[in-house]
């Protein structure tokens, strides 16, 4: 069959599929640790799933507005205004189905056939592919632990041409947990302002942050970078919610409405219920998502400090969301058996056939040196994982 060739860049995401691999491997009985989870171990707090309940015993079952009730938007217009500094109105919000959704509904409305988008490396797996979906080319900058795993101005300028539509900027990051501060977030809206391109600003780990850090969003700093942001957020991560499909965009009235346009010729609003769950999230009690992150901050150092006392491994410690992203290069160029881990993907394969461990390889993420562990799974399977990566690693020669 000839599909169609906008697929060309496009793969399944590799995170997904090691979730999928790794959850095959248990249905069969085989014991696996996965560290392959992008989302929250926790249960979706009951007052959420009860505001679910009611809406559809209120029988609140059929098509509601395109982008998101009116309270909905509302509620996340307030919020963006009061905790991020943002002088939205529910007119500049979409509400979609998930902030995948979101991004790649302002690709569809942003970018053209011939636009260049610069991507920091590593970077989440789906930028790129939104960006080729869009029939735009991802420009990729890579950076490494020497800048923990952030963009300079510099690099940024350089990396701009005529052609640049926009900058995607994710901090707290996945795969890494690095974060921005905002004295650098200061120094990118500068050259974001001086080459007149879009900042579009993935913030969906904002509240999953550690060790005090004070998360800023970059359309916060100024009239005129808050004039070129678009701010993508949802209730995924925060609340445990990855399966309500629940995320939201804010900006230009002119994007929001193109979006919804989009939107109204392709999935219609996002499921009723679900977003009368996500008022419920966003004005109730937060105090779940601070017993969450006291517990992701636990696993956070036991995990940082087993993976840095092992032979040729470093690991940066992440200052927000739920993953480590430690360099294994160090152990490139050993064998076991006969085998070879030159790659991230032969370190996962080998851990996932020696020791029944899976991780996700970091070429996924744009970088081959490192792989990415979730702990966004129990202390007991990340001290039993640990101790099996250091089994493995013990064996190669
Ligand atoms: C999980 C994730 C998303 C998507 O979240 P959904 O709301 O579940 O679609 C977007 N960006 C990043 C960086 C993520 O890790």
């Amino acid at each position: 069959m000839r599909l169609a060739k906008r697929l060309a860049h496009v793969k399944p995401s590799p995170t997904l599929a090691i979730t999928a691999k790794a959850k095959a491997m248990k249905a069969q009985g085989i014991d696996v640790i996965g560290f392959g989870a992008g989302e929250p171990d926790f249960d979706t707090p009951s007052h959420i799933k009860e505001a679910a309940k009611k809406a559809l015993d209120e029988g609140f079952t059929k098509y509601a507005p395109v982008p998101g009730t009116d309270d909905l938007r509302e509620v996340i217009a307030k919020k963006l205004r009061e905790e991020n500094n943002l002088p939205y109105d529910k007119e500049n919000v979409i509400v979609s189905c998930g902030a995948k959704h979101s991004i790649y509904n302002i690709a569809q409305a942003l970018f053209d056939e011939g636009d260049e988008v610069i991507i920091p490396s590593p970077y989440w797996v789906s930028y790129p592919p939104i960006v080729y979906l869009a029939g735009a080319t991802p420009v990729i900058i890579d950076t490494d632990e020497s800048t923990d795993f952030k963009i300079t101005p510099d690099q940024l300028r350089s990396a701009i041409t005529e052609r640049t539509k926009a900058l995607i900027l994710n901090s707290p990051s996945n795969p890494t947990g690095t974060a921005y501060t905002e004295e650098e977030l200061r120094a990118i809206a500068e050259v974001v302002v001086e080459k007149d391109i879009y900042v579009i600003s993935d913030e969906i780990y904002e509240k999953i942050v550690y060790d005090g850090f004070r998360h800023v969003s970059i359309g916060a700093l100024g009239d005129e970078i808050f004039r070129r942001t678009i701010v993508v957020n949802g209730v995924s991560k925060t609340y445990s919610m990855t399966g309500w499909r629940i995320g939201y965009a804010a900006g230009p009235v002119e994007l929001v409405k193109a979006m919804t346009t989009i939107q109204s010729q392709s999935t219609s609003n996002p499921t009723s219920f679900c977003l009368k769950a996500s008022v419920a999230a966003i004005e109730g009690p937060q105090d779940v998502v601070d017993e969450m992150v006291k517990e992701f901050d636990r696993r956070r150092r036991y995990i940082v400090d087993r993976l840095n006392s092992l032979p040729g491994v470093s690991c940066v410690l992440p200052k927000g969301a739920f993953y480590v992203f430690p360099n294994f290069s160090g152990v490139y160029g050993k064998s076991y058996n006969g085998r070879k881990i030159e790659s991230s993907t032969d370190l996962a394969d080998y851990l996932l056939d020696e020791v029944r461990v899976a991780l996700v390889p970091g070429i996924g993420f744009g970088n081959d040196n490192c792989a990415r562990l979730s702990y966004a799974t129990s202390m007991e399977n990340i001290e039993k994982g640990l101790d099996r990566i250091e089994e493995a690693l013990k064996k190669l020669s």
